[in-house]
């Protein structure tokens, strides 16, 4: 039996974090991972060159986070976007900021490199880091919580549960975390898969793979009801709408959702009143040289135009009212039946988790048992693409680990 002031369940940068800080103050602290070693999910954040923040202030962060961004405005005030960059600077790994995109990456552009530094960070503070652990049970027992596995019982008066969500299990993340938590009366809402790409009924798309729109409207509708409308970029795979902007709004997909992607930049009537005027005063111009003055890839007015059946080089004088307005319809509202959203394999984060009701936001502690915190994916918080969920998950490790060492 071997007794810690914390246990840290989880070593993704919240459990990292959090027991880093909490050894900074004092505290002898156990970091308890079940894979062979720490940090396996940001060695594949940002495909290996790890987006670890973004730019701007926490404020600005808020609304990342869909309707759950205030739950973590004390834990970003606490451990900022720039006291991480800070921490990393002091610790020789200054993060880089790519200007196009906001996102803050380690210099040398590599997550093995933060994982590195992490682990280093911890054996100095002499954090007992314990690898291939395989907790069987988390129990409350007075004051004390013990950590039961097959090999050896830990003990101590705070646990943090980091254990992340469901989405990409192949790096350990397998939904443990809910079980722990549940055993120890916390409430769960169902799990879902977020940043997913989405999948539509007859994708019309299949050869036009890599094509993008930068910044374009999308909505998400339930029957005639508009749920959310955004901007994003969009991303045309082989089998499914991808990028940004379609990962970042796929938390909001409910069942019976459609998904509409405005690719032009123009409402309906506008662009209408485009091609009318087109048509009156350059009648001669095919329809194909008309359409690529919006600067939309050349393959992907072709595609638009034979599922619109209306050939190429057919001259806009040409062109019938009802063929001009299904073209309009397709390039300016061009509204899908959602068949599905990614599942976890491919979803980047979790939506769901250990309800915000039952955590204390101000210290990131639980509500039900006294002694247990919270950090990261494990809650029902999942942020944006672009740094949010690792800066979110950071913040909130820290927050706890200030809290209980108050
Ligand atoms: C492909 C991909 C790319 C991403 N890229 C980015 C990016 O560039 N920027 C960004 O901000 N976010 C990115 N994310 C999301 C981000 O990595 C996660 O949101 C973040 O790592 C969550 O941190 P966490 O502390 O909650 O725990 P996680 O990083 O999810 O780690 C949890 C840890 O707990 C361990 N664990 C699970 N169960 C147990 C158990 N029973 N006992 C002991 N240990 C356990 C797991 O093995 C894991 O190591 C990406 C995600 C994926 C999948």
């Amino acid at each position: 039996m071997k007794n810690f002031d914390l246990i840290v369940v989880g070593g993704g940068p919240g459990g990292i974090f959090a027991a880093i800080t909490a050894a900074e103050k004092g505290f002898k602290v156990a970091l308890l991972e079940k894979n062979k070693r720490i940090g396996n999910k940001i060695l594949v954040a940002g495909s290996g060159k790890c987006n670890l923040t973004h730019t701007g202030k926490p404020k600005d962060f808020l609304d990342k986070y869909g309707d759950s961004g205030k739950f973590l405005k004390e834990a970003l005030n606490k451990f900022s976007p720039d006291k991480l960059k800070e921490f990393f600077a002091d610790n020789g790994l200054p993060l880089v900021l790519i200007e196009e995109s906001g996102k803050f990456f380690p210099a040398t552009f590599s997550s093995v490199d933060v994982v590195n530094l992490l682990k280093e960070t911890l054996i100095r503070l002499n954090v007992q880091i314990v690898e291939s652990f395989k907790i069987e049970e988390i129990l409350k027992m007075g004051d004390e919580f013990h950590i039961v596995s097959d090999k050896e019982e830990y003990r101590a008066k705070n646990v943090l549960l980091a254990t992340g969500g469901k989405s990409y299990p192949g790096v350990g993340t397998t939904g443990d975390g809910y079980v722990f938590a549940k055993s120890l009366g916390h409430k769960i809402v169902p799990p879902q898969p977020a940043l997913a790409p989405i999948y539509v009924k007859e994708y019309a798309f299949e050869e036009l793979s890599g094509i993008s729109f930068q910044d374009v409207k999308i909505t998400f509708w339930k029957e005639n009801r508009k749920l959310i409308e955004k901007i994003g970029s969009v991303l045309l795979t082989h089998t499914n709408f991808s990028g940004p902007g379609i990962l970042d709004n796929s938390r909001y997909v409910q069942s019976e959702t459609s998904l509409e992607i405005n690719y032009i930049g123009l409402e309906y009537e506008v662009f209408n009143k485009d091609i009318i005027e087109s048509i009156n005063e350059d009648g001669k111009k095919t329809i194909k040289k008309y359409l690529l003055k919006y600067s939309l890839p050349e393959r992907f007015v072709k595609k638009i135009l034979k599922i619109s059946e209306i050939q190429e080089d057919i001259k806009l004088s040409e062109l019938s009212k009802i063929k001009r307005e299904e073209l309009a319809k397709m390039l300016t509202s061009n509204k899908m039946e959602i068949s599905k959203v990614g599942n976890f394999e491919m979803a980047m984060v979790t939506k769901g988790g250990v309800s915000l009701e039952e955590v204390n936001s101000k210290t990131m502690e639980s509500k039900k048992v006294k002694g247990l915190y919270f950090a990261g994916e494990i809650l029902d918080i999942d942020g944006d693409t672009g740094g949010y969920n690792i800066q979110g998950a950071c913040s909130m490790g820290v927050l706890a680990a200030k809290s209980m060492t108050k």
